[in-house]
C-alpha cells in the first residue's frame, strides 16, 4: 500500500470467511527511500486470494503546517480579530497517502466511510458525502461527525474540512440536492458566495441534462479556503482560492466574473470527467483535464451566454496551446509520466488546452449530436470506472458508425491516435494547381525530429459559398496521403478550416493570399470572425517562424477599421506586441524585462 509520513502503530487482519484474527506487521519498505512510498505488510499466516480480509490500521497522520497538501492547516482572521483555524486537504496528485494508507492510484476506486472526531466549536465539518449523524464523543467538548458512504471514487478525490466556515445555499429549484458555497463568515455575510452557489447549481443541472447523467452524490459544496492557490474537483467537495469562487456584485470586474464562472464550470465538469470516469493512470490525464477544460466552455455558454465561450475558446485554448505546442515545453497529449515529479510536470497547456482543442475538433468533425451521444455512451457505460483513451475512442466510434460520419474503414481511434500520441500539429498549405484546381497538403508545422503526419479534417469555404452549415470535413488529409487535389475556380478565393475547428495552421500561396486580402478589404464579413481571427494568428506566427514575410501578415491587418469582433482583436493585440518585442534590440528587451 501507499503510505507517506504516516506513523503506523498496529495492523490487524481479519479473515472474513471464518473471522479468524491474523497479526499484521509493517514490513520493510518495498523501495526504501524513494518516492513510490510503498509500505509492505507481513502477516503471520499466508493470505489466500479466494478469501476476503479486512485490515485495520491504527496510525498517526500529521497536520502539515509547512505544505499545502495531504491534511494541512489553513486559517483566516475572524471578525473578532482572532486567528480561526481550518484543517483541510489536497490529495491530488498523490497526497492521500499522507492522511491514510491506501492504494493511491487514480485507477483504483473505493467507497469511503468517514467519521471525524473534532472539538465542538468547529461547527462546519465537511466530507465528500453528506452528514449522517453528529453525536457527542466520549471526551467532553468533542463531537463525532459520521458521513454517509460516498459513491466509488479514486483516493485523489477524497477531501475533508474541519472549520467554522459559513455557507449560502443556492435558491430552491435550481438543483435536486443542496448546492452550497462555504467561506469565512465575513465573506458570506457580504454576499460573496451568492453568485457561485447559484451558478454551480445551474451548471450541475445543465451538465446532467446535456450528458444524460445523474449526479449521485447527495450534495455539492464549493469551499473557499484562504491560502489555497488553485481549484480542486474533490467529489462533492470542491475547494477554491478566493478569486476563483467569490464574487462581489459591486466590486468584481466582468473579467473576474468570466474567469470564476469558467473555473467553477471546469471543476463541476470534472464531476463527470475525472470523478465519474477517471483516467486509469496519469499518462492519460487529458481524459480528465482536456475534457473538463472543453466541457467548461459548453457549461459557461449554457449558463452565461453573454460571455460567448463557444467563440472565446479559440483565443483561450486553441491559439494559446498552439504556441505551447511548438515550444520546448511541448509533449504528446498522452504523456509518459511514471514518478510523482513527472506526474506533476504534465499539468500543462498541452494536457488542458490542446486536449480541449482536440475535443473541439472531434465534436466538429463528428457533429455535435454525434459527439454528444458518443460521450453519453462513454459516461453511462464507464460510470465509477477507470478508463483509457481507447475506451473513449470506442464509444465515440459507436456513435460515429451509427451516423455514418467517417470515411469507409476509418475509426475514431485511428484519427485521434495521430493527435494524442505525438506532439506538434500540421501546417496545411493551399496552392494553385491549374486554372480549375488546387493542391491541399500537410506537413509538420515545426519540430523536425519527426516525419509522422496526422489525419486532418479539412472544411472548405469559397467566395461563392462562404458559409458552412456544419463542420463535416469536405476532405481528409490522411497521415500517409498528405496531399490532395480539389476542383476550384482559382479566380475566386478559397479558405480551408472554417472557424478554425481543426487543430492546425494554414498557409495559402501568394495568389490566394492576395485574393483573401482583397476580400477582407472590400467586405470582411464574408469571412467568419473565427476564420479572420485564425488567419491573423496563423500568418503572424508563420512570419515569426520565417515561413512567410512579415509584410504579408501586416497586409492582413489593413481591413481592421472594419473589425469589431473580440476574437480578432485579441489576436491583433497579442501579435502586434509580439512583433514589437521582436523588433526591439536585445538591450531594450533586457531593460524592459520584469526582474
Ligand atoms: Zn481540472
Amino acid at each position: 500500500m501507499h503510505s507517506n509520513v504516516l506513523e503506523i502503530y498496529t495492523i490487524s487482519v481479519t479473515n472474513l470467511n471464518d473471522t479468524t484474527e491474523i497479526i499484521g506487521l509493517v514490513g520493510e519498505p518495498l523501495f526504501s527511500g524513494d518516492d513510490r512510498h510503498f509500505m509492505t505488510v507481513t502477516t503471520d499466516v499466508v493470505l489466500l486470494p479466494e478469501n476476503r480480509y479486512e485490515m485495520t490500521i491504527i496510525y498517526l497522520a500529521p497536520i502539515s503546517t509547512t505544505s499545502w497538501d495531504g491534511l494541512y492547516l489553513s486559517y483566516y482572521t475572524g471578525t473578532d480579530g482572532t486567528m480561526k483555524r481550518i484543517a483541510t486537504t489536497q490529495m491530488q496528485v498523490y497526497h492521500a497517502r499522507q492522511l491514510f494508507p491506501c492504494f493511491d492510484e487514480p485507477g483504483l476506486k473505493a467507497v469511503f466511510n468517514l467519521k471525524v472526531i473534532h472539538k465542538m466549536n468547529y461547527t462546519t465539518v465537511l466530507g465528500n458525502s453528506d452528514i449522517a449523524t453528529v453525536e457527542p464523543f466520549s471526551i467532553p467538548g468533542w463531537n463525532k461527525t459520521t458521513f454517509n458512504p460516498t459513491v466509488p471514487m479514486s483516493t485523489y478525490l477524497f477531501a475533508t474540512i474541519v472549520s467554522d466556515l459559513d455557507y449560502i445555499e443556492a435558491p430552491e429549484g435550481l438543483a435536486n440536492f443542496p448546492v452550497r458555497t462555504y467561506a469565512p463568515p465575513p465573506v458570506i455575510a457580504r454576499g460573496g458566495g451568492n453568485y457561485s452557489a447559484e451558478i454551480a447549481a445551474k451548471l450541475l443541472t445543465f451538465f446532467d441534462s446535456y450528458f444524460g447523467t445523474t449526479y449521485r452524490m447527495p450534495k455539492m459544496d464549493s469551499v473557499h479556503i484562504p491560502h489555497y492557490n488553485s481549484a480542486m474537483e474533490n467529489y462533492g467537495l470542491n475547494i477554491y482560492r478566493e478569486d476563483y469562487l467569490i464574487y462581489y456584485p459591486d466590486e468584481t470586474l466582468e473579467t473576474g466574473k468570466n474567469l470564476l464562472t469558467t473555473i467553477i464550470s471546469h471543476e463541476l465538469a470534472h464531476q463527470n470527467f475525472g470523478n465519474r470516469v477517471s483516467c486509469k493512470w496519469w499518462d492519460e490525464l487529458w481524459l480528465n483535464e482536456g475534457f473538463a477544460t472543453y466541457v467548461s466552455f459548453l457549461g459557461v455558454d449554457a449558463v452565461r451566454p453573454e460571455f460567448r465561450h463557444r467563440e472565446f475558446i479559440l483565443n483561450d485554448a486553441f491559439q494559446y496551446s498552439m504556441k505551447v505546442d511548438v515550444s520546448a515545453r511541448s509533449h504528446p497529449i498522452v504523456n509518459d509520466a511514471v514518478t510523482p515529479d513527472q506526474v506533476d510536470s504534465y499539468f500543462t497547456g498541452i494536457t488542458y488546452e490542446k486536449g480541449a482543442s482536440v475535443n473541439r475538433m472531434t465534436e466538429n468533425f463528428l457533429t455535435e449530436p454525434t459527439y454528444r451521444r458518443g460521450l453519453q455512451y462513454y459516461l453511462s457505460n464507464k460510470t465509477y470506472q477507470a478508463v483509457t483513451g481507447d475506451d473513449l475512442f470506442h464509444y465515440l466510434n459507436v456513435a460515429a458508425q451509427e451516423d455514418n460520419r467517417l470515411p469507409e474503414g476509418v475509426t475514431v481511434k485511428r484519427i485521434l491516435d495521430s493527435w494524442t500520441l505525438q506532439k506538434s500539429h500540421p501546417l496545411v498549405r493551399v496552392s494553385v494547381r491549374d486554372r480549375d484546381s488546387v493542391y491541399i497538403s500537410q506537413e509538420r508545422y515545426a519540430d523536425p525530429d519527426s516525419v509522422a503526419l496526422w489525419w486532418v479534417p479539412v472544411t472548405v469555404v469559397t467566395q461563392d459559398a462562404p458559409v458552412l452549415e456544419n463542420w463535416i470535413p469536405k476532405i481528409w488529409l490522411e497521415a500517409d496521403v498528405p496531399i490532395k487535389i480539389m476542383n476550384h475556380d482559382i479566380m475566386k478565393w478559397i479558405m480551408v478550416n472554417a472557424d478554425a475547428t481543426g487543430y492546425y495552421r494554414v498557409l495559402y500561396d501568394d495568389w490566394f493570399t492576395g485574393l483573401i486580402i482583397k476580400q477582407l478589404n472590400s467586405d470582411a464579413t464574408k469571412i467568419s470572425p473565427l476564420s479572420r481571427s485564425q488567419l491573423l494568428d496563423d500568418y503572424f506566427n508563420l512570419a515569426f517562424l520565417g515561413k512567410v514575410e512579415i509584410e504579408t501578415a501586416l497586409s492582413l491587418t489593413e481591413y481592421l477599421d472594419q473589425e469589431d469582433h473580440f476574437v480578432v482583436w485579441e489576436v491583433v493585440f497579442t501579435q502586434l506586441r509580439q512583433g514589437y518585442i521582436f523588433a526591439q534590440s536585445q538591450e531594450e528587451i533586457d531593460a524592459y524585462r520584469v526582474k
